[in-house]
């Protein structure tokens, strides 16, 4: 098991968790099993940028989360103190010998895989050669962009609209899942 803290980001309302494991519920929109392995730049960045929620921290482990409510159980150390705040930039300080940043498809496939099969509701399209497409879409996106934007829409320049547009999006909300079972660019599919 991976012992190491990361960042984590909740694909339905982009609350960022960085510990050793993400919480099975997010603690600001409810879902379960909505984490997908994150990395520092888009973390730091969430954190920085997303003025609505906040900064929590597990007072035994020193885990961080981003959101609107402080989480009441740790998911690293299974603390049920709950979480105090904390100020922002002491958070991303905190965070400087954090992982290194996922920048190669091969990565991306795999964090894909790892959250479809942690969500057990959906999966990866099967078309191999066609989801490492999306992933150089995705990953061109983060060097000229500067976050995971989606591969197939365009950003607005308006910060608020395109932070959900960050891969994966909230595509449960999408007519394309609704009527079709996927997501916009067909990466996620229905089980
Ligand atoms: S529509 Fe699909 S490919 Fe685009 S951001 Fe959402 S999950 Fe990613
Ligand atoms: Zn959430
Ligand atoms: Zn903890």
């Amino acid at each position: 098991m991976n012992t190491k803290k990361r960042f984590w980001r909740c694909h339905v309302c982009n609350d960022i968790h960085f510990g050793v494991k993400p919480p099975e519920y997010c603690p600001t929109c409810g879902m379960r099993n909505a984490f997908v392995l994150s990395d520092r730049g888009e973390g730091v960045r969430l954190i920085q940028e997303l003025k609505g929620k906040n900064v929590w921290h597990c007072a035994e482990c020193r885990d961080l989360h981003l959101g609107a409510k402080p989480l009441s159980l740790c998911p690293s150390c299974g603390s049920k103190v709950k979480y105090g705040a904390m100020d922002r930039e002491e958070a991303v300080r905190s965070t400087g010998d954090a992982d290194s940043a996922l920048d190669t498809s091969e990565e991306m496939l795999k964090v894909w895989d790892e959250f479809a099969e942690r969500n057990g509701r959906i999966k990866v399209w099967d078309d191999r050669e066609s989801v490492k497409q999306l992933s150089v879409g995705v990953l061109e996106n983060v060097k000229s962009k500067g976050l995971r934007y989606c591969p197939c829409r365009v950003t607005t320049g308006d910060p608020d609209k395109d932070m959900k547009l960050i891969c994966p999006c909230n595509f449960l909300a999408q007519q394309t899942w609704k009527e079709y079972g996927e997501c916009w660019c067909g990466l996620f599919v229905k089980r």
